[in-house]
């Protein structure tokens, strides 16, 4: 098979569409996966995800654009010659035949003599050597799943895709199968895309994320690239929360934008402002909004808003989560880490919020803010 010039196998997708009918499921799409990469693919249902993995499968072709494998042209390729496999959520393991041969079915089908070492090398990265004679029915749905991770990894594919794999399986055994699954791929060093509606999944697994949404790319980089500074409001409340508060923006200097909150100004870092005039989203996770009874001093510098008054308290062990209605109205989180003996305060105390600038992002306001 050819290499690229550089050697590298990247999967790179330019300008892909795919039409249905009346239906464009996904639109004008580019994106380069580095080999090696734990890439993921999150957005909710719908948004075109799916589409997406089957067309890098090659079980649906592009309407437009093209799909390459380091210079190796794979759009139209028949989904057995191109170096890819895929897990799906339903496993599709076959039941008559046992863990072993389940396994060694790609390789014998490849008319392979001797399967035994490959098959029991693979039980061992997926930890399952002790139940090799054993029927799929009777293993638990992880490890069915490791079952069918073994079955497409001994193709030895260049590119792994996963298609919510661990949707089936209940929160702390999906919890556990993120750590088992990130191992697996660091240790094989293949290149991994895997979809997901599960931001926690993905933002634990994933080295680059793109966030899709209604057909397109929103925003692609590493979870904490995305969490930092979303691009948009989609974004922002898509992966964790924010709150979002309507401003103007007054002023741009070098560093920072400056934007009004109903007269009250707070500071943007330039880098995390996506607007430079006219209506704007303020957005702030609620873990940085620090909250205090008012009149507290508050020694670090940053954006202050005084008058608040906490609307909403729950209590989550870890933290205190507030909602704090601000003097003009409008509702903001704010997080407190009980690290020590709190004092909560309960609903309707009069309450200071400050956050420090570099927290803060400013969006576009014409997007829908509770979109995703
Ligand atoms: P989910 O997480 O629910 O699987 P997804 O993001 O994977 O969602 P896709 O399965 O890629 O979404 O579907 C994207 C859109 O394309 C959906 O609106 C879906 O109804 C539509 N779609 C998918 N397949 C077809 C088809 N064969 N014909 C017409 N429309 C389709």
């Amino acid at each position: 098979m050819s290499q690229a010039a550089d050697g590298s196998r990247d999967l790179t997708l330019t300008g892909v569409t795919k039409e249905y009918a009346d239906f464009t499921a996904v639109k004008s799409l580019d994106l380069t996966v580095p080999q090696g990469e734990f890439f993921a693919l999150l957005g909710p249902s719908g948004c075109g995800k799916t589409t997406t993995l089957r067309m890098v499968a090659g079980l649906d072709t592009p309407t437009t654009g093209s799909i390459t494998l380091g210079d190796l042209d794979i759009t139209y390729a028949k989904p057995y010659q191109r170096p890819v496999n895929t897990v799906f959520q339903n496993y599709a393991l076959f039941p008559h035949l046992t863990i072993f041969e389940n396994v060694a079915f790609g390789l014998r089908r490849k008319g392979v003599k001797n399967v035994a070492q490959p098959v029991e090398a693979m039980l061992e990265l997926v930890e399952l050597t002790s139940q090799a004679r054993k029927k799929p029915t009777q293993l638990s749905g992880g490890q069915q799943q490791r079952v069918a991770l073994a079955r497409a990894l001994i193709n030895q594919p260049e590119v792994l895709l996963l298609d919510e794999p661990l949707g089936a399986l209940d929160l702390k055994l999906r919890r556990a199968m993120q750590t088992e699954l990130k191992r697996i791929q660091s240790e094989v060093g293949l290149t991994f895309v895997h979809v997901t509606h599960d931001q926690e999944e993905a933002m634990g697994m994933a080295d680059t994320i793109a966030v899709m949404n209604a057909g397109v790319i929103e925003q692609m980089g590493s979870p904490v690239e995305l969490y930092d500074n979303p691009r948009t409001a989609f974004v922002a409340n898509f992966l964790g929360r924010s709150s979002l508060m309507a401003a103007t923006v007054k002023e741009v200097t070098s560093e920072y934008v400056k934007a009004n909150m109903h007269g009250t100004v707070v500071s943007i870092p330039i880098e995390r402002a996506h607007v430079r005039e006219g209506s704007a989203w303020v957005g702030i996770r609620p873990e940085k909004v620090l909250i205090a009874a008012a009149g507290t001093p508050i020694d670090a510098p940053g954006n202050h808003i005084e008058g608040g008054i906490v609307t909403d308290v729950n209590y989550v062990g870890v933290s205190t989560e507030y909602l704090v209605r601000m003097p003009w109205g409008q509702e903001i989180g704010a997080f407190a880490q009980n690290t020590g003996h709190q004092d909560i305060l309960p609903v309707g105390s009069q309450v200071d919020l400050s956050w420090r600038p570099e927290f803060a992002f400013l969006l576009d306001s014409d997007e829908d803010p509770n979109a995703g």
